[in-house]
Order: C-alpha cells, then structure tokens, then sequence
C-alpha cells in the first residue's frame, strides 16, 4: 500500500515537474487574419485566434494576445476566420449517391460528417431518422482529437396512433439519449393526414417531462400558430403557405422561437426540373460523382419533375418562404441556418453555402446570415461550447481567402477547415 501511494505521489511529482513544458504544447495560434466571431462583434482586423488542445484561450488584436511560448505559429495574414457552419437542421443517415436506402451504418455517417466538414459545416443538427450508430458518433465527438463535423440527434420522427403511443415513443429516444424531439405536422399539400392536435399536445408535454426541446417540421401559418400556442420549441421549416402576419409574429417574439428556414429543401423539390446552374460549379463539382449529376440529369427525370403537381407547388411558394424570412429577420426573430440536407440531391455541404446566399436574397445582410449559421444557430440548439470564437469554445472554424461578411459568394473561398483546432483532412 505504502508503496502504491510512493509510486502516485513520484508520479504526480513527475508531472508538476514536466508541467510547464507541456502547457504549450498542441497550442497552436492563427496571427493575422480578419476574425469574424459569430456574435454581434464587427470582425476583428489583425487578430490572433490562439487555440489548445482543441479549444480556443484567446481571440483578440495582435496588440493584445500574447503568444503563449512555444505555440506553434499560423500565418494568415490577408484572410478570413469565421466559425465553423452549424446546420440547426439536417439529417445524417442512409443516403448513399440518389439511393435514400444506401445504408445506415456507421462508415457512410462518418463519410457525411467528413464531407460536411471538408465544406466548413462543423456541426450539424441530424433532426430526425437518427439510430444507434448516430448517437455513438454523437457521444464520441467531445474529443480533442475530432476532425469531422459533430452531429446532434433526434432519434425517430416521432409518430403514433394514440396519445400513449406518442409518449412512449417520445421517451424511447429520450432512453436513447436524444437532444430533439422531432414532429412533423403537415399533410403535404394534401396528400397526408396531419397529426392531430390532441396528439401534438401530448408530443409537446411528454418531450418537456423529459427536458427536451421539439423542433416542429411545418408548412401552414396556422400551424406555426398552434405548435407556438403548444409550446414547441423550433420551427424547423419556413411558413410557405402565406404571408407571415402581426400575430405569428408576436408569437414568435413572446416566446423567443427561433426561426429554420431550409430554403434550400424548397429548391431541391424543383430545382432538377431542368439542368441546374450549380452543376457547372467547381465547388459542387469537386465533391459529387458524374453518375450522380449524369442522373439527375436524364430527360425522363427532369419531365417527371417538370411535371409534377407537388414540386411545382413548392416553387410557387418559395418566394412566400423567402419573404417571411425576411420579415421576420426585420422583426429581430432569431432565424438559424438550416438546409434539411442529407435526402437524395439535397448535398451536404455545398446546400449550406447556397442556403447563407439565398438567405442574405431574402434581405439579410452577409453578416447576419453568417451570425445565423454560426452563434445564433449554437443558440438555438442550445449548444453552448460551439458556434462562436470566443476562449472556452471548441475551435472548429474555417480559414477563407476572401471576405465572406462582403459577398456571402466568398463564403466558397474556403481554404481550411478545423475541427477542434485540427485541420479536416482533404478526402
Ligand atoms: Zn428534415
């Protein structure tokens, strides 16, 4: 015994002892770029981001941060430094090329996180269709060590015959270790039957009992205003039926819900309808396969688009989408990024970038549509060690050759991508 307790004292003295030479090390300080923080901060000119062991120290002017000695050194005068992307709501699941049953493995999960990363999408929000294999990945990420996208889960979209049955499900992936409830409540344009209100009450009460927040996948004004008056938590869609009126918006405002508009799901429902502009696009084409484009591609496909009666609704009603998003924006409602990425043609990674653009055409500035894909978009999942550069948050940001907060288009320029301080690996 006494010679255990010799052996943990020698041992502990050996590590007062090599203390001081270990403090720096996988310290690593990025010096001399414009800092874009992801709070309400301008950027920062000349900044030094200092970064160890996978969380930042220090952000600040030159001026101010002093070097910690021995810090391996960064230049990146000239460029940009903004937060990694967060997706407040996508899905990580079986998709493999057009196939949305490829397989749900934990191989295809990581090469999604991998290529959302490679994108600067350092976090994303699976809402929905999350199994074991995801919440692995999910308990794994908090590691120092980490250089793909994290991912948050939802488990099942919860469904349910009775009100009983929807509790349970609801507890079945709070048991699994979920951070969302998922609900939809939509008939797509017709074609389904809502859930039923009574249900959604008892989705809503039995996802609080477990201390969980309910992101609602929604479509119809009037069911933005029942989730709100329910007490959900996240619209998870943009309203697309009809101009956002004085009531949704007050709601909205009381209750400090923030706002997901995937205006990129609603491109993806038509866009193939014809050859989209974005196939001519290196920094699509640099990570999708030819077959993948050549299909998407086929005239018997684009007609069947072209003519089908569900698409064509979503494409008249994308300017509703996008008009709401600005009205809301200009009502200071917290709007979050988010794609709905990860089905077939709906491409993590570049989907994200062409999000932030369509957000900033719906009248945001590129600053703000940058806040809403970074801090705003932490804030509203409630993750708080991620989303901004500030000291104690994890350093997953990405290095730009130009000014995203100028043209949200430079947000492209991307040349770097860390993940917890560590640089994401090309593929
Ligand atoms: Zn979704």
């Amino acid at each position: 015994m006494r010679r255990a307790i010799t052996s943990v004292l020698a041992l502990f003295g050996f590590l007062l002892f090599v203390s001081p030479a270990l403090a720096n090390e996988g310290t690593v300080a990025f010096v001399g770029a414009t800092i874009i923080d992801g709070t309400d901060a301008a950027p920062l000119e000349d900044g030094v981001l200092v970064v160890t062991d996978g969380w930042i120290r220090a952000v600040g002017p030159r001026s101010e941060v002093t070097l910690p000695s021995g810090a391996q050194v960064v230049d990146v005068s000239g460029k940009y430094i903004m937060p990694g992307l967060i997706n407040a709501h996508g899905h990580v699941g079986a998709t493999v090329g057009l196939n949305g049953n490829g397989g749900y493995d934990r191989g295809n999960l990581l090469r999604q996180l991998s290529l959302y990363a490679r994108y600067g999408v350092t976090t994303v929000n699976s809402l929905g269709g999350d199994q074991e294999a995801g919440f692995v990945l999910r308990n794994e990420q908090f590691s120092k060590d980490l250089d793909r996208a994290r991912i948050y889960v939802a488990g099942s979209v919860v469904v349910g015959d009775s009100e009983q049955a929807i509790r349970d499900e609801v507890n079945r992936n709070a048991d699994m270790g979920a951070d969302f409830i998922k609900v939809r409540i939509d008939d797509n344009l017709g074609a389904t039957q809502k859930m039923s209100r009574p249900f959604f009450e008892a989705l809503v009460d039995q996802a609080h009992i477990r201390r969980l927040p309910v992101a609602v996948h929604l479509y119809y004004l009037d069911d933005a205003k029942f989730m709100l008056d329910a007490n959900a938590d996240i619209i998870a869609h943009s309203i697309r039926d009809l101009p956002v009126d004085r009531e949704l918006i007050s709601k909205v405002a009381e209750s400090d819900t923030c706002y997901i508009p995937t205006l990129t799901r609603e491109v993806s429902t038509f866009v193939y309808e014809s050859v989209p502009d974005f196939f001519e696009d290196p920094y699509f084409l640099k990570e999708v396969e030819p077959a993948i484009i050549e299909e998407l591609s086929t005239p018997e496909r684009m007609s069947r688009i072209a003519g089908s009666r569900s698409a064509q609704t979503y494409k008249a009603q994308l300017p509703t989408a996008m008009d709401n998003v600005g009205t809301l924006y200009n009502e200071g409602v917290r709007v979050a990024m988010g794609t709905d990425t990860g089905p077939p043609a709906r491409f993590q990674g570049y989907f994200e970038h062409m999000e932030m653009h369509m957000m900033v055409n719906s009248g945001m500035t590129p600053l703000d549509a940058i806040r809403a894909s970074t801090g705003i978009a932490a804030d509203c999942i409630g993750m708080g060690d991620i989303g901004t550069l500030e000291p104690g948050k994890w350093g997953d940001f990405s290095v730009l050759a130009d000014n995203p907060a100028e043209d949200i288009r430079n947000s492209h320029s991307i040349e770097s991508v860390y993940v917890a301080g560590n640089l994401v690996p090309a593929e």
